[in-house]
């Protein structure tokens, strides 16, 4: 099955009670049993419910994996991959991080005595010098936010697999409509549905996807023995939500092209970070791992004044500035003073998160009328 077929198809069975072609909703917490144990496979929704099922089956089938599990938020998917490891074991992380992922690794599991490296992966030879015998993951994702560096998947499963390390993707910001990292060599794909698999500012959830039966048991029993499972109501969202994925991703695309070719020779815009660009330093990795260059972008005014740049999002009518990304709606947001406030100005500048940057989630509107609101905001 294609891509565009599978989003609408992949992993879903016609439901069996009346043919309903959409999965129906099971907002049930128990199942009747004929006799103890005389069950059709469902006896707890905690353990399984149709409707969850349902959804972690598309989400196997999109990511060409063989096992999905889905969870209350993507954070609460990533508590998940940590709970494979104890203590003293070691993980190698991607520096530019999404701030809540950096917070769940330093703040919670720094705690119960796993230790974390952060590096710069742009360059994948960098990764190896970090590995040792206490080593038991790769966490990597890309793009990055708000930089937008891309690193090879590719080039860090082989590292991962040499090394005999788990590699995880957090393929948020891509979706499997532009890159699959299981087929890539990863053994874990990771999504904060709440972004573009959703698509619709409407709900927060979280996914693994695996190919490997003993991994998806080690991650089913997590599931299952900690509980941040989802429920029937918010795994039916998802599921409506990623039927419409592909076109979405397209116009997504498409829109943040325009947009970023458009602020590049806009006279107020120093720089414009989108893996699109000839000159991105990663955009022959991009080119070759993703089917194009994805939603997100980020760019700084001249003068990186941080007031100009306040000044200029609140200016913005038609984007809207708020946290989070991947809705069909536009919006735009401070890394200075929203997703990084936390870290020391210096530190930030470091990683070039300076003080006039801003990130777009440049959603499915009209691209006119983005860029007459971009025009105006900026002039
Ligand atoms: C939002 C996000 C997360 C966290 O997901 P939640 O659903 O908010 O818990 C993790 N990684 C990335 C890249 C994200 O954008």
């Amino acid at each position: 099955m294609k891509f565009n077929t599978k989003v609408i198809h992949g992993g879903q069975e016609l439901d069996p009670a009346y043919g309903s072609v959409m999965q129906p909703i099971y907002q049930t917490t128990t199942y009747a049993q004929t006799t103890p144990g005389g069950h059709k496979g469902y006896a707890y929704s905690r353990s399984h419910n149709p409707t969850r099922n349902a959804l972690e089956n598309a989400l196997a089938s999109l990511e060409n994996g063989n096992y999905g599990l889905a969870f209350g938020s993507g954070l609460a998917a990533i508590d998940a991959v940590l709970k494979l490891l104890k203590p003293g074991d070691e993980v190698v992380s991607t520096n530019d991080l999404y701030g809540g992922t950096y917070r769940l690794f330093t703040q919670i599991f720094e705690k119960f005595g796993i230790k974390f490296h952060f590096v710069g992966m742009e360059d994948a030879r960098d990764i190896g010098s970090y590995i040792n015998e206490n080593t038991k993951l790769i966490w990597v994702e890309t793009p990055t936010n708000p930089m937008m560096h891309i690193i090879d998947i590719k080039a860090t499963a082989k590292i991962a697999k040499n090394h005999d390390v788990l590699l995880a993707v957090d393929n948020t910001f891509a979706t499997p409509y532009l890159q699959q990292p299981l087929s890539l060599g990863a053994d874990i794909v990771m999504h904060s549905a709440t972004k573009y698999l959703g698509g619709h500012s409407d709900v927060v959830l979280g996914a693994l996807v695996v190919k490997d039966k003993v991994l998806a048991d080690k991650l089913y029993f997590i599931q299952n023995a900690s509980g941040a499972i989802c429920g029937p109501q918010d795994s039916f969202l998802v599921l409506r939500g990623i039927k419409t994925l592909h076109v979405r991703m397209q116009r997504h695309c498409e829109n943040a092209k325009t947009i970023a070719t458009y602020l590049l020779k806009h006279p107020k815009v120093e720089n414009v970070y989108w893996p699109g660009f000839e000159n991105h330093p990663n955009h022959l990795i991009a080119k070759e791992q993703m089917k194009d260059f994805g939603g997100m972008l980020s760019f700084s005014t001249k003068g990186n004044n941080y007031d100009e740049a306040i000044k200029v999002i609140e200016k913005l009518k038609v984007f809207t500035l708020a946290e989070s990304l991947g809705g069909v709606e536009s919006l735009a947001g401070h890394p200075a003073s929203m997703t990084h406030a936390s870290v020391p100005k210096e530190e930030r500048e470091k990683t070039g998160i300076v003080d006039s940057l801003i990130r777009l989630s440049v959603g499915i509107e009209d691209e006119a009328d983005l860029l007459a609101d971009l025009e105006q905001a900026l002039g």
